[in-house]
């Protein structure tokens, strides 16, 4: 299956969280289309440093906001119709799900609704950057989207885990009710340049550590997996998801499956670091393995990631060393 560009010159779109990891990626893509961009953000894990490079570009916008609260009225960038809504914006790391559970909750549930009725009243298309977390600790291995999950409703991950079902359920009512154009990703482990080398998650933490020749933090005894995704080839297949005319959910990400000891490993060889690994207690709830069913995404979007773990963690490395001089 092809899927033509549907979105590119005298389109305009809207990317909440658009200074994110993800979403600043997806908004540079967007631009080089030709597509009009407006991203919204409060910065509560995004940075304006991961779209400075765009801020000049005359069809980029950058609104400080909190979509949580509604979309600002008074601003002008937000007045006008928009084409497409793309939902990116939420705290991402289980770190952050003990830090910040309630902006987690909300940006999940309430957010959804203001953005799914601005989208009603555009007759835009829009999409909801969902997750594999939506399957918890899975009981099917690989994970297809037919897969209900095994959530714990009231655990540590819940927040994040029932506030992206939540939003799922939310964008589908809208899609029954209002005859809504919607598209669901589940998305899962990405990693790449533009990660905040303390946001939490096992490979942004683990290349810190290597490159200061520090303990590779691994939880338990780093036999979880986890299948690793390079940023470009997620963002290929959210694009090609927004282009189509499907609902989804359609999984994204990758096969590279690996333990965490594994992956430990090949960072610390990658970055030629002299770390040792250290095995540290592990957090309650955490996935024991996780592999997308890549079937729908090749079948109805022709998705194919390409990027092999060693060129992904070599790229994301290169970009960390830089960073932390
Ligand atoms: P990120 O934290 O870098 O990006 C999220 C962005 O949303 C940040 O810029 C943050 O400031 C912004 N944001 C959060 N709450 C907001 C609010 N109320 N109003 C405005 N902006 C807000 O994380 P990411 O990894 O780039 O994730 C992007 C999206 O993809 C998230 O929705 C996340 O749940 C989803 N996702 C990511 C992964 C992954 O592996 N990276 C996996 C599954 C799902
Ligand atoms: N992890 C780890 N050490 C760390 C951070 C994470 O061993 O410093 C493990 C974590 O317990 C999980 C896996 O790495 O089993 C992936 O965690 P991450 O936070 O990257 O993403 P998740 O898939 O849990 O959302």
């Amino acid at each position: 299956m092809k899927v033509a560009p549907r979105f590119g010159p005298g389109h305009r779109i809207l990317v909440t969280g658009g200074a994110g990891f993800v979403p600043s990626h997806l908004v540079e893509v967007l631009l080089d289309r030709g597509c009009t961009v407006v991203a919204v953000d409060n910065f509560v894990t995004g940075s304006k440093e991961n779209v400075a490079h765009l801020v000049e570009r005359p069809t980029f916008t950058l609104v400080e906001a909190d979509v949580s609260e509604g979309l600002p009225t008074h601003h002008p960038a937000l007045a006008e119709r928009f084409d497409a809504i793309l939902h990116m914006a939420s705290p991402a790391s289980p770190t952050d799900f003990a830090l910040l559970p309630i902006e987690i909750l909300r940006v999940g549930s309430v957010a959804t609704l203001h953005l799914l009725d601005r989208a009603v009243a555009d007759g835009a298309r829009f999409l909801l950057a969902s997750t594999s977390e939506a399957y918890g600790d899975p009981k099917e291995h690989p994970q297809q989207e037919t897969y209900w999950g095994n959530v714990n409703p009231i655990g540590v991950r819940s927040v994040y885990d029932e506030a992206k079902r939540f939003a799922e359920a939310a964008t589908m009512g809208y899609h029954r009710f209002h005859g809504l154009d919607v598209a669901i990703v589940r998305i899962f482990n990405t990693y790449g340049p533009r990660m905040r080398p303390d946001d939490g998650r096992a490979i942004p933490t683990f290349i810190a550590q290597a490159l200061r020749n520090e303990p590779i933090t691994v939880h338990g005894t780093g036999a979880q997996t986890r299948s690793i995704c390079y940023v470009d080839d997620l963002v290929r297949g959210i694009l090609l998801l927004l282009d189509s005319t499907e609902t989804g959910p359609v999984n994204c990400g990758t096969e590279h499956e690996m333990t965490m000891r594994q992956l430990a490993e090949l960072i610390v060889s990658l970055s030629g670091s002299s770390s040792e690994v250290a095995y540290v207690t592990r957090a309650a709830d955490d996935p024991e393995k996780r592999r997308p069913d890549l079937t729908l995404a090749r079948e109805l979007l022709g998705y194919e990631p390409r990027i092999t773990p060693e060129d992904g963690l070599r790229r994301t490395i290169d970009h960390f060393r830089q960073r932390m001089g």
